[in-house]
C-alpha cells in the first residue's frame, strides 16, 4: 500500500508547473509549489501516507465543513438552511454577483465563501473569540489532534487583505442574512481558513464523515450519522467550487479544497483521503491533488457515482 502511495504521488508531482499557489491572501503565496502530501485512512483506524506528508499547510475552505457541521449540530438543518442553499453554483468560490441578482439574496450553498460566512454568523457563540474556540474544539475531534492551532501569520495576511470577503459580508448584513457585527464575524472566518494541519489530520477527519460521525483513531462519536451524510452530499455537489462537476466525474468520491492546497476526499463507509499540493488550477484546487485523487480512485476502484 505504502509502495503504491509513493509511486501516485511521484507520477503527479512534476504537473505542480501548470498551476500557481495562491498569492491573494500574500502568506499563502510562500507555501512550497512543489510540495505534495498524500494520507489515507479507513474508517477501521489504518493508516497510510506518503510524499510530504508533514508539510503544514492552512485548511482554508476545508475549515468551512467544520463550521457548517457545527451550526448543524447546534441549530438543525431548517434553521441554518433558511439562511444558504444546498445547491451548486457555476460562479467562483468568492463570487458577489448573484447574490444581488437572485431574488431571495441567500448565498448558493455553505461551501462558497458568502455561504460560510453567513452560516458562521449563525453560531450561537457570541463573539470571535469563542466562535473559533467551537470551531478550533470541532476540528481537533475531527482530526483526533488536540494541538491543531491557528497559524497567527497566514489569519494577519487575509484579515489586512480580504476586501472581497467584505465585500460579501457586508452586503449580506444589508439583506439580513448575515446576523451580527460583519467584522467580528469575518475574525472568524479568518481564522478558522488559518487553521495548520498536515494531511495525516485531514485524512482522520475525512474517515470520521466516512464513518458517519465516529473518529476512527479516538473511537469518539464527534459528529451524527444524519450531519454527515449532509456534508458528504454537499461535498459531492459543490465541494470543489465551480469545479465539482468535472471533479465527480474525474475522481468521483465527496471531497472539500482550500486555497492552501489541501483536498479532503471521503468514500462512505470505507476511508478518509487527504492531499496537500499548494500549485492551484484557476478555480482554486489543487492540481496536483486532483490528479492523485483520480489516480488513487481508479486503482482502488473508490467511486461511489
Ligand atoms: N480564506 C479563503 C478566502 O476566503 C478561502 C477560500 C478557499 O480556500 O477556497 O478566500
Amino acid at each position: 500500500m505504502d509502495e503504491m502511495l509513493t509511486a501516485i504521488v511521484d507520477a503527479a508531482r512534476p504537473r505542480f508547473t501548470e498551476g500557481k499557489v495562491a498569492t491573494y491572501i500574500p502568506e499563502l503565496g510562500k507555501a512550497q509549489a512543489d510540495a505534495l502530501g498524500l494520507a489515507v485512512m479507513t474508517v477501521e483506524g489504518e493508516g497510510h501516507s506518503a510524499g510530504d506528508r508533514d508539510y503544514p499547510f492552512s485548511i482554508q475552505s476545508i475549515s468551512k465543513l467544520i463550521s457548517l457541521a457545527l451550526a448543524l449540530t447546534e441549530l438543525g438543518e431548517e434553521r441554518v438552511f433558511s439562511h444558504v442553499g444546498v445547491d451548486p453554483t457555476p460562479d467562483p468560490f468568492n463570487s458577489i454577483m448573484r447574490l444581488e441578482m437572485d431574488r431571495v439574496h441567500r448565498p448558493y450553498n455553505p461551501l462558497v465563501n458568502a455561504g460560510a460566512i453567513a452560516v458562521i454568523s449563525l453560531l450561537p457563540y457570541g463573539e470571535s473569540e469563542s466562535r473559533t474556540a467551537a470551531v478550533l474544539d470541532l476540528a481537533r475531534r475531527l482530526t483526533a489532534n488536540g494541538t491543531l492551532a491557528v497559524n497567527e501569520s497566514i489569519y494577519r495576511s487575509e484579515k489586512t487583505t480580504s476586501d472581497r470577503n467584505r465585500a460579501l459580508a457586508y452586503f449580506m448584513k444589508s439583506t439580513a442574512i448575515l446576523k451580527g457585527d460583519v467584522e467580528d464575524v469575518l475574525d472568524s472566518y479568518f481564522r478558522q481558513c488559518s487553521i495548520e494541519a498536515a494531511v495525516g489530520d485531514l485524512a482522520v477527519m475525512g474517515a470520521t464523515l466516512a464513518s458517519g460521525g465516529i473518529n476512527p483513531v479516538s473511537g469518539e462519536r464527534v459528529l451524527s450519522t444524519r450531519v454527515c451524510r449532509v456534508i458528504r452530499a454537499l461535498m459531492a455537489t459543490c465541494g470543489m467550487y465551480d469545479g465539482s462537476g468535472e471533479f465527480a466525474i474525474r475522481v468521483g468520491i465527496p471531497a472539500k479544497s482550500g486555497v492552501g492546497g489541501g483536498i479532503v476526499a471521503v468514500v462512505p463507509r470505507r476511508m478518509g483521503i487527504a492531499v496537500c499540493g499548494p500549485s492551484l488550477d484557476g478555480k482554486g484546487n489543487s492540481i496536483c491533488g486532483m490528479e492523485v485523487l483520480e489516480e488513487l480512485s481508479r486503482s482502488m476502484r473508490l467511486r461511489v457515482f
